[in-house]
């Protein structure tokens, strides 16, 4: 057998996590088995744990939406034993076995192979979040927003999300401002690269249509309340990329922002993404962010103590990134 983290659902409905142990035939379809080295803990995996969103439809679960490790059997002629192989997304954690178990069975077509520029452990670093992280900056760009564009806003700066798009953008050269809960976190935040720290509370109060033009554009892993504020703040033409929902899956906008102002907003998907695309912003990563700037923001933990991890990140209580070590 081996170890796994397992989220289980009784009769009455009752959601439960432990560790188990599993064997291989517990396992689900796929055409590569892997022993995992690393993983990582997303918002998403603590929504998981906790039950607080509906993200797992499928128990009993092994969440875990992010892994790395080496492949022991391939029926696949993309793979062979002892490649190392980097898994994120694709539903896994949610609809299929996750990362959180010594041992995974996914589909090749889920897979990539281990960017070279990167370990294991900073590959998990990384994880969705940082990639989500990166396929925001790179949908700013392609709106035409450039560093002498204006300065650019990040929400939940000192989470997951908001660190690496800190670190990302302040190294492409844009001035950053960071807003996060967390005023404790702002020589943490001014050292991945912030010029300005701003108090969430800015952004989360009761806002009007339009307000004072701030940032050309923004990344915001927030949404409710804090994203309609961001778009009535957003210059004329400027750009939000919308991530996340760590303050409320709801959206209370008007359409001033975007027909008075030209604001555009960008959704920004990160389980279902393209193999070609996934790559190519796995190749911006690897060119543009700041290794020590990524060893600055990461915590390695132990796989015993994933579950507690799991459940600090949905009550904001984790700064930047984990790194699992599961194996
Ligand atoms: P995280 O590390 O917990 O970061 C979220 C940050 O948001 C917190 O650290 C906190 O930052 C801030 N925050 C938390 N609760 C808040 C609230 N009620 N109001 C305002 N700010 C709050 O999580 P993450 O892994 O970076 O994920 C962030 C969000 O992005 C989540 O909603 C996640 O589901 C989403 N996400 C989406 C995708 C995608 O594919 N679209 C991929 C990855 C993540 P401060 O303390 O600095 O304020």
């Amino acid at each position: 057998g081996f170890k796994a983290v397992l989220i289980q659902k009784d009769a009455s409905g009752e959601q439960s996590c432990g560790f188990v142990s599993l064997t291989d035939a517990d396992l689900m379809e796929g055409d590569v088995t892997i022993r995992i080295e690393r993983s990582t803990v997303n918002y998403k995996d603590g929504l998981a744990v906790t039950g607080r969103a509906p993200v797992v439809r499928r128990f009993p679960m092994v969440p875990g939406v992010d892994g790395v490790g080496i492949v022991e059997q391939s029926a696949s002629l993309s793979f062979k034993p002892g490649d190392r192989v980097l898994l994120n997304g694709w539903g896994v954690g949610e609809l299929h076995l996750g990362a959180w178990a010594e041992r995974a069975r996914w589909k090749s077509d889920w897979l990539i192979a281990l960017p070279s520029g990167f370990s294991p452990d900073e590959a998990m670093a990384i994880g969705t979040a940082g990639y989500t992280a990166m396929r925001a900056v790179m949908a700013l760009e392609r709106h035409g927003i450039h560093p002498p564009a204006g300065p650019v806003l990040v929400t939940g700066a000192a989470g997951g999300v908001g660190s690496v798009a800190v670190a990302l953008l302040a190294g492409l050269g844009y001035h950053v401002v960071a807003s996060t809960g967390r005023p404790e976190e702002a020589d943490y935040l001014k050292g991945l690269g912030a010029s300005e720290i701003i108090p969430r509370s800015d952004l989360n109060g009761a806002g009007k249509p339009l307000a004072r033009e701030r940032w050309i554009g923004a990344i915001d892993v927030v949404g409710g309340q804090t994203l309609a504020n961001i778009l009535s703040m957003i210059r004329y033409d400027g750009a939000v990329a919308a991530c996340g929902l760590a303050g409320g899956l709801e959206l209370p906008t008007t359409v001033a922002p975007f027909i008075l102002r030209g604001v555009t907003l960008y959704g920004i998907d990160s389980v279902y993404v393209p193999k070609p695309v996934r790559i190519a912003a796995w190749d911006r990563l690897d060119r543009d962010l700041d290794r020590r700037k990524l060893a600055a923001m990461t915590k390695r933990i132990a796989f015993e103590d994933v579950i507690d991890a799991a459940r600090q990140i949905v009550d904001g209580k984790v700064r930047g990134r984990l790194v699992v070590e599961v194996g």
